[in-house]
């Protein structure tokens, strides 16, 4: 047993929803709380989203010094943790608490690229490992699969050069299914397609697994569901497009939605790193298996506020899970190509 180891122009089109989805609902509750309380009209429900965005600036503004004492600090002790953000979608329609619009997103990534180096998820890992880092770093990522981000947030993210992981849910891709928590919502969305995929990938963009149905895996206890979720999605997106899978996302993402033998599944079947969806920052030479990430899709002002070290993200409870080196049997899936239905490339993957 061993202790928490270590594009061209794309024309096509668009998890948490994840925390988003779970954050919205329970945002929406305490804002209807509020506001019945108070009998305050829905345009006041507007007033308070931006006088909290205001206060968390403000907070931002009080704590500077000290952020940026601690940022000194961090770097003269080659210590500065990796920050890692999550996105959804990025359109200008159908807006929801998981999807950005193009103007706010291009906001961001000039921000971002002005205070950070921004990396690829194994160069992430790399300075995680390395035991020093002394320079601000932060990695992006998607969650699910929506087409729209196609239109221009990829485009833009693969012309700056700038590393891109792409976690999706494979059956939603497969079927072109819109994903469960948009129907939920009344509002289908696009999803992207195999092909599209395999644009991106072609690009530069890592393709990355997000299982094939978006469950809360936190739920599952029965090995063999959660084996055809996690290991099945990683084979059923490795045969679309033709290369290794090396990262795991999990839908929701929050601590009630981890589950400590996916953590096994995903090592013992060689990748390389599971992401979360709690917030929280990767210490350096800190755990570089189960990555930390934040999440992107909200205003500005959070991002931020999160990504200059706001102490209350700077050391929150990480899932505590264990790894064992001895492989367990594990159940055969039936024929993946059969599974999905679709053309299926060589059966030699690109493999790392
Ligand atoms: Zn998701």
């Amino acid at each position: 047993m061993r202790n928490n180891p270590s594009v061209s122009n794309l024309t096509a089109r668009t998890d948490g929803t994840d925390d988003a989805q779970q954050r919205f609902n329970g945002s929406t509750c305490l804002n209807q709380v509020i506001t019945d309380t108070l009998e305050l009209s829905p345009f006041s429900r507007v007033d308070l989203m931006n006088i909290h965005r205001y206060l968390i600036h403000s907070y931002r503004i009080c704590t500077l010094p000290w952020r940026r004492w601690m940022l000194s600090r961090l770097k003269r002790q080659g210590a500065v943790p990796v920050g890692i953000l999550f996105y959804h979608r990025v359109g200008n329609d159908h807006l929801n608490p998981w999807t950005i619009t193009n103007h706010r997103f291009v906001e961001q990534i000039d921000w971002l690229e002005k205070n950070f180096d921004l990396v690829s998820l194994a160069e992430a890992q790399k300075r995680i490992q390395s035991g020093a880092n002394r320079r601000p770093t932060v990695s992006i990522t998607f969650d699910d699969g929506y087409a729209d981000n196609c239109i221009e947030a990829l485009p833009m993210l693969i012309r700056r050069g700038i590393p891109v992981t792409y976690f999706v849910t494979t059956q939603n891709i497969i079927q072109q299914q819109p994903f469960p928590h948009d129907i939920d919502r009344q509002q289908p969305l696009e999803t992207n397609s195999v092909e599209m995929l395999r644009s991106l990938s072609a690009a530069g963009i890592e393709i990355a697994a997000h299982t094939k149905t978006h469950p809360d895996l936190g739920a599952i206890q029965d090995h063999g569901r959660l084996y055809d979720e996690v290991i099945g999605g990683i084979c059923q997106l490795e045969q679309a497009i033709n290369k290794k899978v090396r990262y795991f996302a999990f839908p929701f993402g929050q601590h009630e939605n981890l589950n400590e033998a996916v953590f096994q599944l995903c090592y013992d079947h060689g990748i390389k790193a599971v992401c979360s969806a709690y917030g929280g920052w990767n210490e350096i030479g800190g755990d570089s298996f189960h990555l930390h990430r934040f999440h992107g899709d909200p205003k500005i002002a959070y991002i931020k506020n999160w990504l200059t070290l706001d102490p209350r993200k700077r050391h929150v409870d990480r899932f505590s899970y264990t790894l064992s080196d001895s492989l367990d049997t594990v159940p055969v899936l039936p024929s993946i190509s059969n599974q999905i239905g679709i053309n299926t490339f060589s059966a030699n993957p690109t493999h790392e």
